[in-house]
C-alpha cells in the first residue's frame, strides 16, 4: 500500500477543543466545516460529542452530514441558507441558520416553516464581507420576530484581524457590534481562534473556534499550549545518487551543488502537499532534520539524505506535524495553515484515539 497517510490524533482535538472552551468560558461551537478542515467532519464531531456544545459548518449539506451521522448538538450553519427549500430543511433539522442579508429574511418571512427556528443574525461590524449594517439590525431582528418562524435570536459577528493582537481593528469590531446589539434580547457569539487566543473582550456567550481545535495557533508567536492533530507523512521509497551538476525534478529548478543521495518521497500536491513549497522548505526523515529539494510533482517528492546516511528505503517523512510546524510550510509558500489542511486528500486517513 501506498505510504501517504494522514495522522489524526483525536485526543489531541479533544485538548485543543477544551482549551478554546476554557480560555472563553460559556459554549462553543467546534467548527467543523470544510470536512473539519481536511480533518474528516463525522469522526471529528464524534469525537467531541461527549462535549461539545454545538458545531458549525459552512452551509445545509455539512450540517444534514453530521444528523445523519448521529449528531445531535445544534449546528449552526454559517453561510445561513441558500435557498426557501434549505430553510425549510433547517426549520425541520432543528439547524441554526446565520441571516446575513435583506433576502435571507424575505424568505424566512414569506416561507410556511414546519418547525420555529432558532436564527443568529450577523452584523457587518466592519469586515464589509457578510451582515447587516449596525444601523439596520434593530430592524432585522423586529421583522424576524414578527414573521412569528423565529423563536430564537442571537446575534454574532466575524473579525477580520483577530489574529493581530497589535491591531485595533477588533476592537473597534466589538464595539461597533455592542452599539448595534445594545439592549435586544438574545445570545452573542464572536469569537474565532484568533479572538479566543488574543481577544478577551470578544468573549461572549459562544465560542467559535475552527483552527485553534486542529492545533495550527493562529496568532504569531503562539505559545498557547494547542497540540497539533494532523500528521501529515509518507516514507522514502526510493534512493539515488547525484553528481555534482545533475539537475533534479520538472524544470530542473534544483540542480545539485556536490554529490548527493536524494530520497523519492511518495506524497505530492494531488496529495495535498503545496507545490509552491521551494528548496530546502523543512521536512523530518527518520526523526531528523531535513529539506525539500527541487519540484513538487503530483505524487511524489524529493528530499535531501545526504547528511542522513542512515536514512534510506522505508523511512518515514513528517511533512507537517508535531515535528514540522504547518504554520512554517504555509508561510514558505505564501498561504495559511487553513488552506493547506483544507487541501489534504487522496492519502490514506488514520484516526488516533477513541472515536467517541
Ligand atoms: C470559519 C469561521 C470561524 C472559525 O474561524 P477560525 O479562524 O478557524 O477559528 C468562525 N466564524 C465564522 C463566521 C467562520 O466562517
Amino acid at each position: 500500500m501506498r505510504p501517504a497517510r494522514a495522522l489524526i490524533d483525536l485526543d489531541a482535538l479533544r485538548h485543543n477543543y477544551r482549551l478554546a472552551r476554557q480560555l472563553h468560558g460559556g459554549k462553543a461551537f467546534a467548527v467543523v466545516k470544510a470536512n473539519a478542515y481536511g480533518h474528516g467532519a463525522i469522526t471529528c464531531a464524534r469525537a467531541l460529542a461527549a462535549e461539545a456544545d454545538g458545531y458549525a459548518v459552512a452551509f445545509l449539506d455539512e450540517a444534514l452530514a453530521l444528523h445523519a451521522a448521529g449528531i445531535k448538538a445544534p449546528i449552526l450553519l454559517l453561510e445561513g441558507v441558500f435557498d426557501t427549500a434549505e430553510l425549510v430543511m433547517a426549520a425541520r433539522y432543528g439547524l441554526w441558520p446565520v441571516v446575513h442579508h435583506a433576502a435571507q429574511v424575505e424568505m424566512i418571512e414569506k416561507t410556511p416553516l414546519p418547525a420555529p427556528l432558532r436564527a443568529w443574525i450577523k452584523v457587518n461590524s466592519g469586515m464589509n464581507r457578510a451582515g447587516f449594517l449596525p444601523a439596520a439590525v434593530r430592524a432585522v431582528w423586529k421583522r424576524l420576530v414578527v414573521s412569528g418562524k423565529v423563536k430564537d435570536c442571537g446575534f454574532m459577528t466575524h473579525f477580520a484581524r483577530a489574529d493581530e493582537p497589535d491591531v485595533a481593528t477588533t476592537a473597534e469590531q466589538i464595539r461597533v457590534f455592542d452599539a448595534a446589539t445594545r439592549s435586544l434580547p438574545g445570545e452573542r457569539s464572536l469569537a474565532n481562534s484568533g479572538a479566543i487566543l488574543a481577544w478577551p473582550d470578544a468573549y461572549r456567550h459562544w465560542a467559535r473556534p475552527g483552527i485553534m481545535l486542529y492545533g495550527a495557533d493562529p496568532v504569531p508567536g503562539g505559545g498557547h499550549g494547542l497540540l497539533p492533530v494532523m500528521t501529515l507523512e509518507s516514507q522514502v521509497v526510493a534512493v539515488r545518487d547525484l553528481a555534482a551538476g545533475d539537475p533534479l525534478g520538472y524544470g530542473a529548478r534544483f540542480v545539485a551543488p556536490r554529490p548527493m543521495r536524494v530520497g523519492l518521497v511518495a506524497m505530492g500536491y494531488a496529495d495535498g502537499y503545496p507545490r509552491a513549497a521551494p528548496d530546502h522548505t523543512p521536512v523530518v526523515v527518520g526523526n531528523q532534520g531535513a529539506t525539500l529539494v527541487g519540484r513538487v510533482s503530483m505524487d511524489m517528492l524529493t528530499v535531501d539524505l545526504t547528511d542522513l546516511p542512515e536514512a534510506g528505503i522505508g523511512s518515514v517523512v513528517e511533512l507537517w506535524g508535531g515535528q514540522v510546524s504547518v504554520n512554517d510550510i504555509a508561510q514558505s509558500v505564501g498561504t495559511i495553515s487553513y488552506e493547506l489542511l483544507c487541501n489534504v486528500k487522496r492519502v490514506d486517513f488514520v484516526w488516533l484515539g477513541d472515536e467517541a
